[in-house]
């Protein structure tokens, strides 16, 4: 037994279930199950220096979140030990315009949750699988939910809304911005250990497979290139990133594709898999010598440097600049691409330090600290999921 409250945080997709459990702060277990309705496996970390341990599920087991989530409970039970889930803190994609914070689920809000799927079909319903299967394997824990779009909910309302007519931001038509969670756990890190951080003007670049970015002044979004989905803004491991609407309706008409063939194109064919035909991995474009592969590199960098002229822009100034996610925290040759001859925007990056892997990289002359810090998702809905206890 334990006195600590033991928390569940769970990441639900389509086919995939992330799992953490933590007994206070102490992480008990890590991992996934993916391959649901498939060849599902679960893979684990029970952190006793064994590393990853890869299990086969059967059909039966693997055949939807709920029943997976059963089989997460047997694994807890062999690996951990009989222990009483106090909470289970879900990731869930939209909050829409109400949800500004992490809350306690019920079926009301659940009820509320669903209305948001048609704005993002590709996670909210997955999300909400994994809430209901929670329920039903955890009946006595208190689940909660934590937003991607509640950090940007502050957003001054020029960067919350689209030059349409107002009925249509009145039907939720807007800017939500994604990607919230990460940028909340860096903005505290940086009040955490920078003096004075959180209230500088920071902006964050998490460049992970799914990449946005963010101006957070004093602990608040201010803006974000991510919009009403998670397309908007950068190019993705498969996702377009900024498009002309035109192109869209052009894709629709001229090229008659239908709207499911347009969604495919846009969320799983384009961006960095799309644009070099090879891979949505970072790693395995610079491993290529097809000039297609950097070709994308190139494109994926010169947004990224756009978006950072439009953030600082939008806050008169940068003091920070934190990379973040998969690609940010991994490749130091991005980030020296993002700083390159930004002199007059005030970024100066130490090749050295960068190449070394420090958290600082700036070079003592630059006028914004550069720093590379490790998100940590799950750590953030761990908290939240605490305070609501
Ligand atoms: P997700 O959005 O799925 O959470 P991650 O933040 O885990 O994504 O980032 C995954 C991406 O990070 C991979 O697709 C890969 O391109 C990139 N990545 C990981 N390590 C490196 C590295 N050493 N160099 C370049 N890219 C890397």
């Amino acid at each position: 037994m334990t006195s600590h409250p033991v928390v569940l945080i769970l990441n639900s997709g389509s086919s995939s279930i992330k799992f953490n459990l933590f007994d206070g702060k102490t992480e008990l277990i890590t991992g996934q199950i993916s391959g649901l309705g498939a060849e599902p496996h679960i893979k684990f970390d029970t952190h006793h220096g064994q590393g990853d341990i890869d299990q086969l599920l059967s059909p039966q087991e693997g055949e939807t979140h709920a029943t997976a989530l059963q089989a997460l409970l047997h694994l807890i039970d062999a690996e951990v030990g009989h222990i009483s889930i106090d909470a289970v803190g879900h990731r869930v994609v939209h909050g829409g315009a109400d949800y500004a914070a992490p809350i306690v689920l019920d079926d009301a809000v659940l009820a509320d949750l669903r209305k948001l799927i048609p704005l993002a079909p590709l996670h909210q319903p997955h999300n909400l699988d994994g809430v209901t299967a929670a329920q039903q394997a955890f009946p006595n824990a208190v689940q909660v939910a934590c937003f991607d779009t509640a950090f940007h909910r502050h957003h001054p309302w020029v960067n919350d809304t689209f030059a349409l007519p107002p009925s249509f931001y009145e039907k939720g038509i807007k800017r939500y911005g994604f990607h919230g969670i990460s940028y909340e756990y860096i903005s505290a890190y940086l009040g955490q250990n920078y003096p004075g951080g959180q209230s500088e003007k920071v902006v964050v670049a998490h460049l992970g497979n799914g990449a946005s970015m963010c101006a957070i002044h004093n602990g608040t979004s201010v803006g974000s290139t991510m919009g009403f989905t998670a397309l908007d803004g950068l190019p993705m491991g498969t996702r377009c990133g900024q498009i002309d609407p035109g192109v869209v309706l052009h894709l629709l008409t001229a090229e008659a594709m239908s709207p499911d063939e347009v969604t495919e194109l846009l969320y799983k064919r384009s961006g960095l898999k799309g644009m070099s035909g090879i891979s949505q991995d970072m790693r395995a474009l610079f491993a290529s010598d097809a000039p297609e592969a950097a070709k994308a590199i190139d494109y994926f960098v010169t947004r990224i440097r756009r978006e950072l002229g439009g953030l600082a822009a939008v806050m008169n100034g940068i003091d920070t600049l934190v990379f973040t996610a998969g690609i940010g925290e991994n490749s130091p040759e991005i980030r020296r691409r993002v700083c390159m001859d930004q002199e007059w925007l005030g970024v100066e990056i130490d090749q050295r330090l960068n190449d070394a892997g420090e958290e600082m990289i700036s070079s003592p002359s630059s006028r914004m600290k550069i720093l590379v810090i490790p998100t940590d998702e799950e750590e953030m809905i761990r908290r939240h999921t605490l305070n609501l206890l």
